[in-house]
């Protein structure tokens, strides 16, 4: 997917730099590439989610997925199967009684065979951990339950890329570690290229690379170590960092930012051994 020189405005007639929402956005996302976007509310994160499957058009610039410009109409049904999309609001994203039937929407919609239907519909919903479930009401489900219903659904297409929009922004802590298992094991398991916008940055932390936005822009695009190196850029756009990367800056233990739990312990452990030396 390549977004070159992406500027976009809602409201077209006025597009003047002021109401720019995105500006000059220039990424290429690889196959099977995990990536984080990362930005305040308002920097544009969601208007380029839209912009990926065609549900947006640029004002200016393109945006190409597997070579198709999503401007080429004829070709929309080709890039919505190639790019799926699962947003916040897991309820929002419900459309039928039962949940194997909501997994099957898109499917029938499409007029895809029954039988290949049914394969589909255990396959999505055995990747996402929701077998039992087939036959429960999906509005009776946990957030987290509902959202890997969502999942099973867009994947049931066999999209090559799922761009996620604060998928798990509702959930509760229970829900999220739910929903980022599932999204690890489709890019890992499944080489689903991910784009996840999240606005918990421990969350990004486990990306292969993490997209700064700030008003529209492109502020930085990096693997996380090198971004989280960038604490007072992000801290100057109201970011905050991991929390292991912000204990270990507080200490100012310097080195590589600590990406986990067991990094930050290690680097406290050497910093706790040096300085016992020391006294
Ligand atoms: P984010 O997802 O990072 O919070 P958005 O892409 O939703 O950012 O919004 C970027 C800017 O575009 C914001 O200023 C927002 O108010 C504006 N915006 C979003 N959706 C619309 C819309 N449908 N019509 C007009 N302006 C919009
Ligand atoms: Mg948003």
């Amino acid at each position: 997917m390549s977004f070159e020189h992406v500027s976009f405005a809602y409201r077209q007639e006025e597009a003047v730099a002021q109401a720019l929402v995105l500006r000059d956005v220039d990424l290429r996302i690889g196959q099977g590439e995990l990536v984080a976007i990362v930005g305040h509310n308002g920097s544009g994160k969601s208007t380029l989610a839209k912009l990926t499957n065609g549900i947006l058009t640029p004002t200016e610039g393109t945006v190409t997925v597997t070579g198709i410009d999503t401007t080429d109409e004829a070709r929309l049904l080709d890039i919505r199967q190639t790019v799926g999309m699962v947003f916040q609001n897991p309820d929002n994203q419900i459309v039928a009684t039962l949940v194997e039937e909501d997994v099957a929407f898109a499917l029938e919609n499409l007029g895809v065979e029954s039988s290949e239907i049914r394969r589909r519909v255990d396959w999505a919903l055995e990747t996402v951990g929701m077998s039992a479930y087939a036959r429960h009401a999906p509005h009776k489900l946990s957030g987290g339950q509902k959202q890997r219903v969502a999942i099973a659904g867009v994947i049931a297409m066999r999209p090559r890329c799922i761009v996620f929009d604060e998928p798990t922004a509702m959930l509760d802590p229970v829900g999220r570690a739910e929903v980022m298992k599932t999204i690890a094991q489709l890019h890992r398991e499944h080489n689903i290229t991910v784009i996840l916008i999240t606005h918990h940055m421990n969350e990004a932390a486990l990306c292969g690379r993490i997209v700064v936005m700030n008003e529209g822009k492109v502020l930085l695009d990096d693997k996380p170590a090198e971004i989280f190196k960038a604490y007072d850029q992000l801290h100057e756009v109201g970011l905050s960092v991991p929390q292991t990367v912000e204990l270990t800056h507080r200490l100012g233990l310097g080195g590589a930012p600590a990406l986990s739990v067991e990094e930050c312990a290690s680097a406290l452990y050497s910093w706790v051994m040096e300085a016992g030396q020391l006294a």
